[in-house]
């Protein structure tokens, strides 16, 4: 069976990206899934791209590099929050926002704190995604989605990760805290640039 690994120690992250990619199908075969923890790769990787896309590629090649094992495919993701009001703050440093060890309630608090007082209207914001890939013979292919919406006054929900409790999806009129696991799989960025991937990956074993 084809190996995948995922490159991310969040396991978040990882439960989405297996629900997402519970179907895929490579040369009729279904692949096994691995983080880089079940798959035992130790890999300290420093993200110092200045984009997305520039650190999801760091991080598949860091940890492909890190496996010692050709013939992997080995996907990685980098994803962040964009606060329009807020110059798209905390965008590739979401994860290192007032430290990478503050918790989510009082990353969201102080990013609330910084919102006060601002409408609705400028409160746009969006959640971004990008995929990248590495597959045995060398080859990279990427991918990026995003999801629209809005800050909320107050953190709302329990379901999620991260900066769920805060962002508003307007379809939904609900954060992402608050939709179920396959709600949010149908329209975040993470479900759009794996499925997107997925279907990369697809037409590329077909060839
Ligand atoms: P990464 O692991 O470097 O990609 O960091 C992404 C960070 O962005 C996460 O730790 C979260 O803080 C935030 N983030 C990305 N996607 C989501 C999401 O779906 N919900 C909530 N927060 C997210």
């Amino acid at each position: 069976m084809q190996k995948i690994i995922f490159a991310t120690g969040n396991a978040g992250k990882m439960k989405e990206i297996r629900a997402i990619l519970s179907d895929l199908r490579l040369q009729g075969s279904p692949a096994e899934i691995l983080s880089m923890k079940e798959a035992g790769i130790n890999a300290d990787i420093e993200e110092n791209g200045r984009s997305f896309v520039e650190n999801a590629v760091i991080k598949a090649k860091a940890a492909a590099d890190a496996s010692g094992e050709p013939g992997l495919i080995v996907l990685a993701d980098d994803s962040g929050l964009e606060i329009d009001f807020l110059n798209k703050e905390p965008g590739i440093y979401s994860a290192r926002y007032l430290g990478e060890h503050t918790s989510y309630h009082e990353k969201n608090g102080n990013l609330l704190d910084r919102l006060k007082g601002v409408p609705q209207q400028e409160r746009t914001a969006r959640f971004v995604c990008a995929i990248a890939c590495v597959l045995p013979d060398g080859h990279l292919l990427t991918e990026l989605a995003t999801v629209e919406g809005f800050i909320g006054y107050e953190e709302k929900g329990e379901n999620g990760f991260g900066y769920d409790p805060i962002f508003i999806v307007p379809a939904y009129g609900r954060t992402t805290a608050e939709l179920t696991e396959e709600e949010k799989n149908e329209i975040s960025h993470r479900g759009k640039a794996l499925r997107a991937m997925k279907e990369q990956l697809e037409q590329y074993y077909e060839k």
